[in-house]
């Protein structure tokens, strides 16, 4: 416990400015730092980079006893330990990378009343020893950090963080606070039932970061639009920039090299002193662009990423939120870029189809997948449409490409009854299976060996879509997938027809397609 200054000023701010040198509180920092004092529970939604970490470690500080962290990031427990230190505050951490020494050392000295703080990886506490541990010592509160990975609907459930909700039942005096980054209203009532936290008191900042601008287009050559980005808006600027497969991380990387840029590769496929090494860099030194799998970035705390570029579509929007929202925490404006096509689509159904798990889980991944395609094709402002996904409203923002060059949208009723119908003929008349690239030749005419090889020139439908070009019939493929009209399934992206579809088909619905842009959108006006 450290004592207080003044009385001019409350024991939170006095720790605030003599330990960690802040001025003043950010946002609602303040509200929820007295509430845990005074022995409150509480749940946190804030934002990546909002300062979630102070809610806990000053509360911590001011109440007697030792504050308990829960963290599944157990590679950056070392961090953060190291960085409390370096502020003079007692801190260690318990985790399964210790030996029995250094465990035992921790222990004697949360024993010895001589920590302030201690992290413990969420397996520690299914060990009775651990518990046992805790109970004869003075907890002065439980922090419950990335707290989503309890919910199982979420996209980083671990199983240890059910174990949780008995904290409340050892400890019924202690506080708990639980904070996440990442939270549809839908999660954060499962993080309250699940952690038995029904009278906590809920803290919900602006899921808003206007300084991202928030950029979507098609992919056509993906490496080279990269380039382009980063050539004419990012030269020399630090970013991170996202593949989903580690072999694409390793070849983006080299084209980077390659075209002079100096980037860095991290997967969980390198060895981990590669990995902490390309990490240290990117945090220390000034400029440098990371490609990464998404094993790159919980918990990373650099201020000036400028950009976040996403080669690969992310799996859900929480996910593609929260590895955007990696830019710019310093506040000034950064670019989030994200450069997906049919293949993409394609790829990720495939990966839900074959996923393990039950006919639930699959569904829920393909809800994620389906948001996320919602996002990427609306006419609407891409950060109304995100906060909404938040259960937050907000007003169109004049930072996203679709404010900054708002996408004409026509009657594609006609084109995608064409489309429709010819998925149709070779799925039920036929019984083939086709992927998109067969069924736009079919639609554009084209005599390919394929076609000729299935008689598809036979077909009613060869030919009659010529009014556009295969590109914009790509389009109209992926925004069909959008928006449940079609679907895909299987190894080879096989188009099928949904329920929906009959709709289309039977016209009694009309569908309405948004126009690819010409060329890409940039910031006609500087992002606020
Ligand atoms: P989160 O865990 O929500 O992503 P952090 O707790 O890591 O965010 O905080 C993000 C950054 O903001 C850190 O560098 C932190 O030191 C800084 N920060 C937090 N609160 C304040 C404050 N009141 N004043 C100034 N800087 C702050
Ligand atoms: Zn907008």
């Amino acid at each position: 416990m450290i004592a207080t200054d003044s009385d001019t000023t409350t024991p939170a701010l006095g720790v605030l400015r003599r330990v960690f040198g802040y001025d003043s509180f950010r946002g609602e920092q303040e509200a929820i730092i007295e509430h845990v004092v005074a022995g409150g529970d509480a749940l946190v939604l804030m934002p990546t980079g909002g300062g979630k970490s102070l809610c806990y470690q000053i509360p911590a500080l001011v109440r007697d006893g030792v504050g308990v962290v829960v963290s599944p990031l157990i590679a950056l427990m070392q961090d953060q330990v190291d960085a409390l230190r370096a502020l003079g505050v007692r801190a260690g951490f318990l985790n399964s990378t210790q030996d029995y020494r250094q465990r035992r050392e921790v222990e004697e000295a949360f024993l010895a009343g001589e920590l302030d703080l201690l992290y413990l990886a969420p397996e520690r506490l299914r060990v009775e020893a651990t518990v046992n541990l805790l109970e004869r010592g003075t907890i002065s509160l439980f922090a419950i950090d990335e707290a989503h990975c309890v919910s199982q609907w979420g996209h980083d459930f671990r199983p240890d963080y059910l174990a949780l909700s008995q904290l409340h039942e050892r400890w019924p005096r202690v506080p708990r606070i639980a904070l996440t980054a990442t939270a549809t209203r839908a999660t954060h009532d499962e993080i309250a039932t699940r952690l038995n936290l029904g009278g906590a008191r809920h803290f919900v900042a602006s899921f808003d970061r206007p300084n991202i601008q928030y950029r979507i287009v098609p992919k056509n050559s993906p490496q080279k639009q990269l380039l382009d980005l980063l050539r004419t808006e990012h030269a020399g600027d630090a970013g991170i920039v996202y593949c989903l497969s580690r072999a694409s991380v390793e070849k983006t990387a080299e084209f980077l090299v390659a075209n002079r840029i100096e980037a860095l590769p991290y997967h969980a496929g390198l060895d981990a002193a590669t990995r902490a090494r390309n990490q240290a860099r990117f945090l220390r030194e000034d400029g440098l662009v990371v490609v990464a799998t998404i094993a790159f970035g919980m918990g990373i705390d650099k201020p000036d990423v400028r950009f976040v570029a996403h080669l690969d579509l992310p799996k859900s929007v929480e996910g593609y939120y929260q590895e955007t929202g990696r830019a710019g925490r310093d506040g000034l404006s950064s670019t989030a870029w994200l450069a997906y096509g049919l293949a993409d689509v394609v790829q990720q159904r495939k990966m839900i189809d074959t996923s393990e798990g039950d006919e639930a889980h699959r569904r829920r991944l393909s809800r994620h997948l389906d948001a996320m395609l919602a996002l990427c094709e609306t006419v609407e402002c891409r950060r109304v449409q995100l906060l909404n996904y938040f259960g937050q409203s907000g007003q169109p923002c004049g930072n996203c490409d679709t404010c900054l060059s708002p996408p004409e949208s026509w009657d594609g009723t006609i084109a995608a009854q064409k489309l429709l119908s010819t998925v149709y003929r070779l799925q039920h008349e036929r019984r083939q299976k086709f992927g998109a690239g067969q069924i736009i030749d079919i639609l554009l005419g084209k005599q390919s060996p394929k076609v000729a090889q299935f008689r598809h020139d036979e077909l009613t439908v060869f030919g009659i879509g010529t009014e556009l070009s295969e590109g914009e019939w790509r389009g109209v493929v992926r925004q069909l997938l959008a928006q449940g009209l079609l679907s895909v399934e299987g190894d080879y992206g096989t188009l099928v027809l949904t329920e929906a579809s009959g709709e289309v088909l039977g016209r009694r619905r009309e569908v309405r397609l948004r126009r690819e842009p010409k060329r890409e959108p940039r910031a006609a006006k500087p992002a606020k």
